[in-house]
């Protein structure tokens, strides 16, 4: 069975000190069985949250990885740097690749990066709005993880089999306005072909919904059987919102146990 995954995304907020009483904080309000919490905060704050959250059991995870592990790269961060301080990483957030260009070849790299060095990847991928409304945003998702997974095989390289991938409608990013649970869950069975078509476990990878997600919005995701929880960024800042987001995914985590030992029905 697949796990429960919420996945806060902290983006270019909190410094070090307001990082490690945050993730104190939600970590306190977040303790719910059945889910996995992993918290992405900025580089710069890794340590201080990976000290908020020793003897607890949410997860610390890096925003970013570089491609190469060491070299010439001012300003970079690689895998090795971060063995340590952080045990998840997200891949290919749709933020770099608008802002840094960061295309698939270079996501494959970042993955295999991840693989070497103990990183467990949030592959994040999805359509704009343009595409949507063209009725190709299965297109466009099938093509980045085609493309991903080429590029991985030009390095004799397959997916990594601990992967987590997030289906984030670009559109959906920090707008307030999210998919609906189908068109989710729709896209969560494309991926999830794909992977299959690879030749990948495809029932055994997450795959998460991100885009505006809330405490309101969240149960119209976890209602779908194929969306195994949320990456969250701005609503991720706020403890409450954690909370909320957090004991929802606890109730779904329990009722999906239940429902595949036969016990109780959602
Ligand atoms: C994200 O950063 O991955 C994200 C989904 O952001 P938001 O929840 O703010 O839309």
């Amino acid at each position: 069975m697949r796990p429960l995954i919420v996945a806060a995304n902290w983006k270019m907020n909190t410094t070090p000190a307001e990082a490690g009483r945050l993730a104190s904080e939600i970590a306190a309000a977040t303790d719910v069985a059945g889910v996995t919490r992993v918290i992405c905060p900025p580089y710069v704050s890794l340590a201080a949250v990976a000290s908020a959250l020793a003897g607890s059991s949410a997860a610390v995870g890096a925003q970013n990885v570089h491609a190469e592990a060491m070299g010439a790269y001012t300003g970079e961060v690689s895998a090795p740097m971060l063995e340590g301080l952080a045990s998840w990483c997200i891949v290919g957030h749709s933020e770099r690749r608008r802002d840094q260009g960061e295309g698939d070849a270079l996501v494959a790299r970042k993955l295999l990066r991840c693989a070497e060095h103990g990183l467990r990847p949030i592959l994040c991928v999805g359509e704009h709005l343009a595409e949507r409304e063209a009725g190709s945003a299965a297109a466009t998702v099938r093509g980045q993880l085609e493309a991903t997974i080429a590029e991985l095989r030009r390095h004799r390289a397959e997916l990594p089999p601990d992967l987590v991938v997030a289906y984030e409608p670009v559109w959906a990013i920090g707008t307030g306005r999210t998919a609906r649970g189908a068109d989710a869950a729709e896209m969560a069975n494309a991926i999830r072909a794909v992977l299959a078509e690879a030749g990948a476990d495809a029932d055994a990878i997450p795959v998460l919904y991100g885009g505006s997600v809330t405490s309101a919005a969240i149960d119209e995701f976890l209602a779908e059987p194929s969306i195994d929880g949320a990456l969250v960024g701005g609503a991720s800042l706020k403890v409450e919102e954690m909370a909320g987001i957090v004991a929802r995914a606890g109730v779904v985590a329990a009722a999906r146990q239940g429902a595949r030992q036969g016990t109780t029905t959602v």
